[in-house]
């Protein structure tokens, strides 16, 4: 379970709260503020603030003294024509902040993204849960042939589940190990008094990379877009995509407009290059093509035929 009773009862009584503003508020949004929404086997994604909505994008772009909305058409029009044209600035003048639980090897993807702003629960200060992350079987797949850096199959059933078992016990003893070099229960009382216990800043080294840690991740609206599209995208490992696609949810949510402009010119268009543009001219005027005179790599082709649904 991601979420204790006592956090779910700070959360509950966090939710209690509302405050009279006269900035933008979103009621969409509003509606999950503050609750996790699950992630793989432990983990979570929640909005804990955000400033802006598609108001303010456009309002940004107009630099108005008002409101800067006009007919939700126009809005919505500039709103594309901005994301079409790759004119981002309005887009970073709204922000959101998340509280992320999730595996140290998926943060350390996550943490690529320089844009942002993070501070992550202190293993040098506390004691790490006890909460690794277990794939599910069908998850468990081999090395793909022909991308380096994805998987293929899924393994046959005996195969996934002797990974599962060492997976679990090799979590669990290092845990088990964790907690004896600190020799400390998770409330910070000492276990057996004849023996010192190692630093939390050291014992943690112990632990393997499928470890929960957690942290705030602020960012802007433009920067979280380019996060998206790189770890939303079908390229993007499993384990990290999930948190875009409930981060997605948020931002339907959040900038309504904005998502949709963001689902029509980044996550479901396409960047072509020249020699593409001229392979797809000449399949228009119906003439031959074929990839040895494309000037197109084998893999640039059939990713370019994978777009075009070839
Ligand atoms: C499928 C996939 C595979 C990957 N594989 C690898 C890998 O094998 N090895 C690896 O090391 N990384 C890998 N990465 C990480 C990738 O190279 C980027 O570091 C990561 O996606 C962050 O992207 P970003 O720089 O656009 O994001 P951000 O750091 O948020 O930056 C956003 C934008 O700001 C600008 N910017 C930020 N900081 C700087 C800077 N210091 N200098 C110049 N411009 C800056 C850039 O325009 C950048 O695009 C992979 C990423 C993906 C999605």
């Amino acid at each position: 379970m991601p979420i204790k009773p006592e956090e779910e009862a700070q959360i509950a009584a966090a939710r209690e709260q509302s405050s009279a503003t006269r900035r933008a508020t979103v009621p969409a949004l509003e509606e999950i503020l503050f609750t996790p929404l699950s992630v793989l086997d432990h983990g979570f994604v929640r909005v804990i603030d955000y400033m802006g909505d598609d108001a303010a994008v456009v309002q940004a772009a107009r630099v108005s003294y008002g409101k800067g909305t006009k007919r939700v058409s126009e809005d919505k029009g500039l709103i594309h024509y901005l994301m079409r044209h790759r004119h981002t600035t309005p887009f970073e003048m709204c922000e959101i902040k998340y509280h992320v639980k999730l595996p140290i090897f998926v943060a350390r993807q996550w943490i690529r993204h320089r844009t942002a702003n993070v501070n992550e629960y202190s293993a040098r200060y506390s004691i790490l849960d006890n909460e690794f992350y277990l794939p599910a079987p069908e998850h468990l797949a081999v090395q793909s042939t022909s991308n380096r850096q994805g998987r293929g199959e899924s393994l046959p059933p005996g195969e996934a589940q002797r990974v599962l078992d060492l997976l679990r016990e090799d979590a669990a003893r290092s845990y088990r190990d964790y907690a004896y070099m600190l020799n400390e229960d998770e409330g910070g009382n000492v276990v057996d008094e004849k023996r010192s216990g190692l630093a939390r800043e050291l014992a943690r080294m112990n632990l393997s990379l499928n470890f929960y840690t957690q942290w705030y991740w602020k960012t802007d609206l433009h920067n979280l877009l380019n996060f998206l599209s790189l770890r939303a995208d079908a390229h993007a490992q499993y384990e990290i995509r999930v948190y875009a696609e409930a981060m997605i949810e948020t931002l339907e949510r959040w900038v309504p407009m904005t998502a949709e402009a963001f689902r029509q010119y980044r996550i479901g268009g396409a960047q072509l290059s020249a020699n593409a543009l001229a392979v797809i001219k000449k399949m228009l005027a119906g003439e031959p093509v074929d990839q040895a005179a494309s000037g197109l790599s084998k893999r640039e082709w059939s990713e370019l035929m994978q777009v075009l649904g070839r």
